[in-house]
């Protein structure tokens, strides 16, 4: 066994690197979480937490659970047993958020993505136009999908669900696009959000959050899904968080707080622009690796390619875990594995959070190097490609419409 040296680096897409300033924040002694001092920092970060939702009209409910726990309660506080609940389906987290849905006893219908690409509007405003009785009582969408780097279009879908006039609610998971690129509660007419502390929030896991709007409370009036630990009824005085189901997430607190200092000094638009620009050069990167059948970008479609995180598709015939294994093991760079129907075809590069340049292109050559050593087919040149696009300026995405 040989002794790793020098730093690790920790490529996830989820959980992230974390900054020592958040670890530092959060190692201190417990404090009465019904106290002045804990009571004031929670109403303070909650506030803040709604800048970087871009929402005036919502307010958010944070939770001692992972993602996992907040897609719970989005489930549990909207609906009733037997409610029909219409999923933007474009791969695990999709499919997993559909899955809690079930286990609530809802029905779920689903509109899938074309292969390797994001999520049709069109197809979506058809759908609910042939419900012309309104069964469907919300449209859930998965803003980032880890598991293929593809990113979904929010404001459209809203657009195409104003198009064909339908009041069903609108439910997006944020969790690995927050703080990481542009996400719009209000404007974008989102009625509950999911979010999470371990991607670009660069927070331990085991935080999460639901962001809720007027409608969102109001049908969670109505719902009658049973419901213990999420039940927003028990947190919630006077439209805020008040109270948790037990013991406060303490450090998680003072962890955000630290977070949110570092997003707002940086600037929510440079830390997107910063995400853009890694994500560019881990592109160019990947797409000088695929020439002569080399591995590509799992996204077919440029434009919805992540900001977040690269999802790699290897050549038929190879093991993308084998790439993994010997980044890991030969130079202490941590990737993701392919997901659910992708293990063993997919690697993921995350590139959110705490990261810099020389970060990234420490960890591309690596991989370039891991690629050659798996005997994986793969053109040279990807870490020269990249440091290109690092020279490049950054370029503009295109303008979500509003809706
Ligand atoms: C990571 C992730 C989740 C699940 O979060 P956990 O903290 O692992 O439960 C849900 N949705 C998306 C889009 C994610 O990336």
């Amino acid at each position: 066994m040989s002794v790793a040296r020098g730093w690790q680096f920790f490529m996830h897409p989820g959980p992230t690197n974390i900054p020592h300033r958040v670890l530092q924040a959060m190692q201190r002694p417990a404090v009465d979480f019904t106290g002045p001092e804990f009571v004031a920092l929670r109403d303070r970060s909650l506030e803040r937490l709604k800048g970087v939702l871009k929402t005036r009209q919502g307010f958010v409910i944070a939770y001692a659970a992972s993602g996992h726990g907040a897609w719970d309660a989005s489930i549990a506080n909207l609906f009733s047993p037997g409610d029909k609940v219409l999923v933007c389906q474009a791969g695990f987290f999709s499919e997993n958020w559909a899955a809690t849905a079930r286990q609530y006893g809802l029905e779920v219908e689903v509109v899938a993505a074309p292969d390797r690409r994001a999520i049709d509007p069109n197809a979506v405003a058809e759908r609910l136009a042939a419900d012309t009785a309104h069964t469907i009582k919300a449209v859930l969408l998965v803003q980032n999908e880890t598991a293929t780097g593809i990113r979904h279009p929010v404001a459209e879908v809203r657009a195409a669900m104003n198009r064909v006039r339908h009041p069903a609610l609108y439910l997006v998971d944020t969790i690995s696009s927050l703080a990481s690129y542009d996400f719009r509660m209000d404007e974008w007419g989102v009625d509950l959000v999911v979010g999470g502390s371990q991607k670009g929030l660069m927070m331990p896991p085991g935080m999460s959050f639901t962001a809720i709007n007027a409608r969102a409370w109001e049908a969670s009036q109505k719902a009658r899904n049973p419901r213990r630990y999420w039940d927003w009824r028990g947190m919630v005085e006077g439209g805020r968080q008040v109270r948790f189901c037990g013991t406060a997430p303490i450090p998680y607190f003072y962890g955000l707080e630290a977070a949110l200092d570092m997003i707002e000094e940086e600037g929510l638009e440079n830390v997107f622009a910063r995400h853009r620009r890694l994500a560019q050069a881990t592109r160019a990167c990947v797409r000088a690796w695929s020439h002569g059948g080399g591995p590509e970008i799992y996204s077919l479609d440029p434009e919805a390619a992540s900001d977040s995180l690269t999802a790699v598709l290897t050549p038929a015939g190879h093991d993308a875990d084998r790439v993994r294994a010997i980044a890991a093991e030969r130079y202490s760079v941590a990737l993701g594995r392919g997901l659910g129907a992708l293990q063993g075809r997919v690697f993921r590069i995350g590139h959110m959070g705490d990261l810099n340049k020389p970060m990234l292109l420490g960890a591309l050559g690596a991989i370039e190097l891991a690629l050659a050593e798996a005997g994986m087919p793969h053109a040279r040149g990807g870490v020269e490609a990249a440091m290109d696009a690092l020279r490049a300026p950054v370029a503009v995405r295109k303008a979500a419409i509003a809706a």
